[in-house]
């Protein structure tokens, strides 16, 4: 943008719109026009809009960037042309974020804009953002992310004043995340009256967007509503949990027929209250709009159970409704922010659902930017105003963790050698913490979060936190000497420093070959302990034991799950892995086990009390219909949706070999409470499928391998058959 400059409205509050007359009097060959905002921007040209994407430009760590999108105007263009941007807070513009508002923003809602027009001489003519703008109100009252948003298209429009240069001290980039879209609508299920009389809409499903109604009311109807995820044990209409999110919608009605729906807000939710409404609205004047990343679909599974089948279902829909430009942790309280645990943790899987590489490597380059001088890494990115965020374990691990993930799922070699300098500043970051440079000791951690080891409504799980961070530098110095081995970096310094990490570790917290400290209880260990199923399972994972005590530690996790009653007591750090080592140590029948748990804790606890996406805890709601404290309970966090990591690479079978998929093993764990399981990955070199069935007293497998990939199918006593390419159909007698 040659000339332009960022402005703002002359008046603070409300939707500005910003209007621009130009006239074109030659004969065009190309017309665009680059837009960015701190803020949400809308354009239109000659009352139409430039684009179906929405939320532009975006969320970026925008102290420090922002992007600006281009848009072919050429056939919007006539002689005599009237341009309109209107312009919302926004994430760059907003009031607040996270739950520690009302606080300054970074910056107010701004705007910066440049129409080039080139004619068939080739000569070029600019409209450009300045002080000459008109500034008028809009039919946008009021809107914000957490708040929601009012409209009344029967306003008179007023005319604000010129648009005032403001100072954004940031850098334009050109676009490189995902666009963000509206998906699926959802129409709802029915319309009923609760217990307190409220009027309530039940959509069937939780997710992330907003309502879009189309009704023809009276001039000066109102109608108004606010979202809920939940009914209570009444059956009636319950979202405490929002905390301080308004979410509340309203529309004028404005006596023809109308549709309405928010232009710069979200919501999260599977039900809507109605507030004030025309009395003849009918439930289906309603239709719920998911929004999300524009990411493309890549994994599927289907299995002979419906529990099991609505997991995977929670799974797909906590992901989309998380995906929002950055990896959010919920959708609907006054957080929804790009927490970096959260995403680390449910990477796998999400990179098996959809093909995220470009999502995430625009927002690692955010938390690289984001990252302090000193080499930390805060729990969230973008940085938020005024919120401090605690650098800790397993969330500033995002930082190794997600762009390996990425190389092992799509074979980019770019996103690793873009991370590497933030892996190598992270790991110096713990080496200089406390006295032991091999250690990370006497740092505050978010821990095991959630973990049910620890005594009810806590939120730190028991798992010793100096274990938690010493076993994930470990893990991060690992994955940095493998990323450095494979972009071509002496890593030398690292396998020193990786293996007095290991010797340091094994001596600190563990004695015998077993972790030290008290055996964990279910739901009781006041102390911290290494001695948990998270600490286990972690030490399994990261290779961080001896050879000789393996079956040792094996046999105390599976003794730690037999106390807890066949349970897992796990929290955000050691879900994902835990039956993992189950499986890959000989005990899938543990595995399982865990898998089809029904009683709290377990992923089958939330379906069976109707989860439609993933719950924040295991215990959203309890055995006797409480909610957990309002204080903290999301039902839409994807976190424990990592477990579907494990179904791929255990039920289906499909393990990769190599990078991208290239070479994969196929070693499908067959249950019979599965009764089938079927399931398939798109890969960057083609379509890879996996299933099986029972067929009279064999098992069948069915592998559907594409060309380029080289597959080698390992039966349960080990037997390795490479495997054609095409269908392939093996038996096992039963
Ligand atoms: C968020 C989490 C996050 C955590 C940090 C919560 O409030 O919702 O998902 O990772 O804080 O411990």
């Amino acid at each position: 943008m040659r000339k332009a400059i960022w402005i703002s409205s002359p008046v603070s509050g409300g939707v500005p719109c910003f209007k621009k007359s130009f006239s074109v009097n030659k004969k065009l060959i190309k017309a665009y026009i680059d837009v960015s905002a701190m803020g949400f921007y809308d354009v239109k040209i000659n009352g139409k809009s430039i684009t179906s994407t929405i939320f532009n430009p975006g969320w970026t760590s925008v102290t420090k960037r922002v992007q600006y999108q281009r848009y072919n105007i050429l056939d919007l263009l006539k002689e005599e042309n009237e341009m309109e941007i209107l312009l919302g807070e926004g994430w760059g513009g907003a009031e607040r974020l996270g739950w520690d508002g009302p606080d300054r923003p970074f910056f107010s809602p701004s705007l910066i804009f440049e129409v080039t027009l080139i004619d068939d001489d080739g000569m070029k003519e600019y409209i450009s953002s300045d002080d000459s703008i008109d500034v008028y109100s809009s039919y946008i009252v009021k809107s914000s992310i957490y708040d929601g948003e009012t409209q009344d298209k029967n306003l008179e429009i007023k005319y604000l004043g010129k648009a005032k240069f403001i100072h954004v001290p940031t850098t334009i980039i050109h676009k490189v995340g995902e666009d963000i879209v509206e998906g699926e609508r959802i129409y709802p299920l029915k319309m009923f009256n609760d217990n307190n009389g409220d009027r309530i809409i039940d959509f069937g499903q939780n997710f992330t967007g907003y309502v879009e109604v189309s009704f023809k009311g009276k001039k000066g109807e109102v109608i108004s509503f606010t979202p809920g995820e939940m009914l209570d044990k009444y059956g009636n209409f319950y979202n405490k949990n929002y905390r301080s999110a308004k979410s509340f919608y309203s529309f004028t009605f404005t006596g023809e027929f109308d549709t309405f729906k928010p232009l710069f807000s979200f919501m999260g939710g599977r039900y809507i209250k109605l507030i004030e409404y025309p009395n003849d609205i009918k439930f289906d004047s309603f239709v719920g709009i998911m929004v999300h990343s524009n990411i493309k679909r890549t994994g599927y599974f289907h299995s002979g159970n419906e529990k099991i089948n609505q997991l995977y279902h929670n799974i797909i829909y906590g992901q989309l409704s998380n995906y929002l430009d950055v990896p959010t942790d919920c959708p609907q309280r006054d957080e929804r922010l790009g927490w970096l645990g959260d995403a680390q943790v449910f990477c796998k899987a999400a990179a098996i659902n959809f093909n995220v590489l470009k999502f995430f490597t625009k927002w690692l380059k955010d938390v690289e930017l984001d990252q302090h001088k000193d080499g930390g890494i805060e729990g969230v990115c973008p940085k938020i105003h005024g919120l401090d965020v605690m650098v800790a374990c397993g969330w500033a691990d995002a930082a190794t963790i997600i762009p390996y993930e990425m190389y092992l799922s799509y074979e980019d070699t770019e996103v690793l050698k873009e991370s590497f300098p933030m892996m190598k500043k992270w790991l110096e970051y713990v080496e200089s913490r406390g006295s032991n440079r091999y250690l990370w000791l006497g740092d505050n951690h978010f821990g095991d979060w959630l973990a049910l080891d620890a005594p009810y409504g806590e939120s730190v799980g028991a798992t010793n936190l100096d274990y938690l961070a010493s076993a994930f530098y470990a893990y991060s110095t690992s994955i940095l000497i493998n990323v450095g081995k494979i972009i071509g970096e002496d890593v030398s310094y690292y396998e020193d420093l990786y293996k007095n990490i290991k010797k340091e570790f094994l001596k600190e917290f563990f004695i015998d070959g077993l972790p030290k400290g008290e055996k964990a209880v279910l739901g009781k260990t006041k102390q911290k302990t290494c001695y948990t199923q998270t600490a286990i399972a972690i030490a399994l994972q990261f290779g961080l034991y001896e050879e000789c005590n393996k079956e040792k530690l094996l046999n105390a996790l599976t003794s730690l799950i037999d106390e807890a009653d066949g349970r897992m007591t796990t929290g955000f750090l050691g879900t994902p892995y835990i039956l993992h080592v189950l499986s890959d140590n000989g005990r899938s029948d543990y595995a399982y086990n865990l898998l089809f748990q029904e009683k709290n804790p377990s992923w089958l606890f939330s379906v069976n009390h109707g989860a439609t996406t993933m719950w924040e805890h295991y215990d959203g709601i309890n055995e006797n219909g409480d909610f957990w404290s309002e204080a903290m309970n999301s039902f839409n966090h994807y976190a424990y949706g990592a477990v579907y990591d494990w179904i791929f690479a255990n039920t289906l079978g499909i393990r990769r070999i190599l990078p991208g998929y290239k070479k994969v093993e196929i070693r499908p764990i067959v249950d019979k409470r599965l009764g089938f399981a079927s399931g398939s990955i798109e890969t960057r070199y083609g379509k890879l499928a996996s299933s099986w069935y029972y067929q009279d007293d064999h098992i069948v497998f069915e592998v559907d391998v594409p060309n380029q990939i080289e597959a080698i199918f390992v039966d349960n006593l080990g037997k390795r058959i490479t495997l054609n390419k095409g269908k392939n159909r093996l038996y096992r007698i039963l």
